[in-house]
Order: structure tokens, then sequence, then C-alpha cells
């Protein structure tokens, strides 16, 4: 267990993947902290399997490598995720009118990778372990207030104990507390809609590739994992998602098999069904006097694009290097200026791709006549349109398209360029 660490500089509340990553970044830049998270300690050291496999861009991928995470990750718990296929409307056959991403051509080997969120949780709880020197981590520890002072902030537990530092980080959830009781507000879009993830066994290969089934009424996404497996994420009406939950094992894995018209053979579970309202977040600030916000209470995504955990990862990136600048200059960590640059710089690596995502969202949920039209329309241009997929791909493997690249080149050579 992490040792107690007396005088933390950065106090973080929320031991999920992102405040535990946070932790382990801060500690590389010799921060301190102190992580208070209201579950026990049993929960954090043994995560129970909650039906998510994140997608893991490029970029994401380099972060956990970086914080030494990733290589405890057993080989066989990475799915490499080669091409994607999306798919408009009901009934649309399964090898034609596809909008597809490969990652050949891209210069990396897959798009993304696949793992289990429960790994994510392991493995950034070891991270913490390690450095238990620079980090303590207390459970069972409810975090009920906070008060941010222009000297310091401190953090009321429901036990009614106090604790202080210089900065408080609060990766929360995307229904963060400490967010509202900083007086910080966020846009909030309930779609509506339930997912329902589960993992499933199948008698035909999934060939690494990703399927997105944007069919009517619902969106049914298979991702595949390694060993003739994959995991289904089905989003549907709140009410109907209640209704599939309670069908048997095989009902269930019967009408997933003709949504995909036997592309993958016979389905059967390979774990219990899991639920989730689907509620996107975004919050209006990403900083305030003394606090900073990182994973899902700065931005909750949905989860169509695969992006929550890598603006998590993304945000400890930030986050981190800002501070560690901070505090090898003998700097005061919570001073405003740096949480600022923060907060800008953060927001302008997620804002776009927030709101691209729902409005794809929006787009592909509306049933109306004119809607299902425009997404079609959308879908065969983006498929005739290569710059877009080359800046899409991009987006997943960090590899700039070779348009791209060539008009940097141009650029760097132009010496008319300001510096
Ligand atoms: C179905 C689904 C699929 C997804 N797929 C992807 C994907 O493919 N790619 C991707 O990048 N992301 C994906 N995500 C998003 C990803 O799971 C989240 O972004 C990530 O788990 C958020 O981590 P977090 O640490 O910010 O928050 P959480 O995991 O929610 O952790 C917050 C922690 O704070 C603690 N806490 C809360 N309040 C208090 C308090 N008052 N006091 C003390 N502790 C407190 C909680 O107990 C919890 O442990 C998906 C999400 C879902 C639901």
């Amino acid at each position: 267990m992490p040792s107690s660490n007396p005088t933390p500089d950065v106090l973080i509340i929320g031991a999920g993947p992102a405040g535990l990553s946070m932790a382990c970044a801060l500690a590389d830049e010799g921060i301190r902290s102190c992580v208070l998270e209201a579950s026990p300690l049993s929960h954090l050291a043994e995560p129970a399997e909650d039906g998510r496999e994140i997608a893991l861009t490029h970029r994401g991928m380099g972060i956990l490598q970086t914080l030494g995470q990733w290589q405890d990750l057993p080989a066989a718990e990475i799915a490499p995720l080669r091409q994607a296929h999306v798919f408009n409307g009901q009934g649309e056959a399964l090898n034609q009118g596809f909008l597809g991403f490969d990652a050949s051509g891209s210069g990396r080997d897959a798009l993304g990778y696949l793992v289990a969120n429960h790994w994510l949780r392991r493995i950034a709880y070891q991270g913490a372990l390690r450095r238990s020197e620079m980090i303590s981590i207390r459970a069972d520890a409810r975090v009920s207030g906070i008060s941010l002072q222009p000297q310091n902030a401190t953090l009321q537990l429901a036990s009614g104990e106090t604790l202080s530092a210089p900065l408080l980080i609060a990766a929360d959830s995307r229904f963060s507390a400490a967010r509202r009781w900083a007086g910080i507000g966020a846009e909030m879009r309930d779609f509506g809609r339930s997912v329902i993830v589960c993992r499933v066994r199948h008698s035909l290969p999934n060939q690494a590739t990703a399927l997105e089934c944007f069919h009517y009424g619902h969106t049914l996404a298979i991702l595949p994992l390694n060993g003739q497996c994959s995991s289904v994420v089905l989003t549907l009406p709140a009410d109907q998602a209640n209704t599939m939950l309670a069908w048997d094992e095989a009902q269930f894995c019967r009408w997933v098999g003709e949504q995909l018209h036997g592309r993958l053979g016979d389905l059967s579970l390979a774990g219990p069904r899991h639920f989730y309202p689907l509620v996107a977040t975004y919050a209006h600030r990403f900083a305030g006097q003394r606090l900073a916000l990182v994973g899902d209470a700065a931005v909750g995504m949905h989860p169509v694009t695969a992006h929550g955990y890598n603006f998590g990862l993304y945000g400890v990136e930030l986050l981190a290097g800002i501070l560690g600048q901070a505090h090898k200059a003998g700097a005061d960590l919570g001073a405003s200026a740096g949480l600022q640059a923060y907060a800008q710089s953060h927001r302008r690596q997620t804002w776009a791709i927030y709101q691209g995502t729902n409005t794809v969202v929006r787009l592909f949920t509306d049933e109306r006549p004119a809607a299902k039209l425009l997404r079609r329309g959308v879908l065969q241009a983006a498929q005739h349109l290569p710059p877009l997929k080359a800046f899409i791909t991009a987006q997943l493997t960090g590899r700039q398209p070779p348009l791209l690249r060539q008009l940097q080149q141009l650029r760097a050579m132009n010496p008319l360029r300001r510096a």
C-alpha cells in the first residue's frame, strides 16, 4: 500500500485512471501528491471488469508508455485495431457501401489499440504503487467539500478531516462535485440513450476490424479483441436498452448476429452485459483559483469516437509538464498563469472533437427522412474525400497525412515565415 505522505504539493480528488495517472506524471516531475478516493482500496487494487474496452490512440499509448504503465499490460490484453468500417442504415450489406479507415499507408501497424478499462485502472494503480515515495492514496475517503482561497486550497472529507495544499486537481468523473463546488458550470448533453457493452465469442475471425453500424433506431459497434472475441457496443433509447438487458443470452446473441448478417458467425456471450447512460459533459472552464480539472471532470465524451480517456491522458501530460516547470523554478504550483495555460491548451486540443462527436451523434440518431438522406450523403462524401479520411486516420495514429506533411515542409522552407 502506498505510504502516507503528510505534506503533499497537490491534492487529487478521484483515483480513477485519470487521477492516478495524474499522480504518476506529477511524481515523475518531482511533485508529491495525495489522492483521495471514495471507494475502498480493494476496488483500486483489483478493479472489477466493467465491459468497457478503451480504444487508445497512438498518443494515448505513448503517454502510458512514458508513465511506465503500458509495460505492465500482458500482451494478450492489447488488441490492435487495424481497420474500421462504418455502415449506414438498416439492412445494408456489410461488405459494401461503407466508409473505411485502414492503418496501412499511415506508417503505423494499427489505427489504435483496445485495452479493457479494468486493466487501465489496474496499471494506473500499479504505477502509483511504484511511486509510493511521492504518492499517497487514501481510499474510503469521500471528499465532501472544498474551499479555494488565494493562498491555498482545502478539502474536507466526509469524516470531518481537512487537508490543504497549494493546488487541488479534480478527477472525480464527468459528474464532478468538485467542479460544481468551485462554481464551474458544464455543458451537459443527455442523449436520452444508453449503451449496452459486453464481450462476445464468435466462430469467424474479426480480422482486427472495427464495425460501426449506424442502423436506424440503434447504433451497433463491434470492437475487435484477441482470440476470436469482440466487444459489442450497442447504443439505443434507454427504454429499449432495459428490454434488451432482460433478454437471455441466446436471444441477445441471435439479434446481434442478425444485425451483422452473419459476418462473425455464431456468437456467444464471453462476459456479463453492462449498461451506461449516455451523457456528454464539457466544463465551462478547466481551471479556477488553485484548481484544475482533468479526465472526465474536464471533458466527458460520448464513446462513439473513442476519445474520453485519450483526452484524459492528453490533459495529464499537459498539466504535468506545466506544473513540472513551475516546480523546477521553485514557483507556486497553484499560480493562476500556469493553470490558465493548461486550461487554454486543453480546450484547444478537445473542443472541436467534442463538438464534432456530438454533431455525428445527433445526425446519426435523427430518424427523420431528411436526416437519413443527409447521413448517407455525408458518409459517401467522406469516403470520396481522401484528405478527410487521412485527417481522421492521423487523429488516431498521430501521423500526419503525406499532403499535410509536404505543406508543413514547404512552410518550414519559406524564408518569409515568421519565427
Ligand atoms: C461504454 C464506454 C466506452 C468508452 N470507450 C472509450 C474509448 O474507446 N476510448 C476512450 O478514450 N475512452 C472511452 N470511454 C471513456 C473512459 O472510460 C473515461 O474517459 C475514463 O474512464 C474516465 O476516467 P476518470 O478517471 O476521469 O473518471 P472515473 O473513472 O469516473 O473516476 C472518477 C473517480 O473519482 C472518484 N470520486 C468521485 N467523487 C469523489 C469524491 N467526492 N471523493 C472521492 N472520490 C470521488 C470515483 O469513485 C472514481 O473512482 C468510454 C466510456 C464508456 C462509458
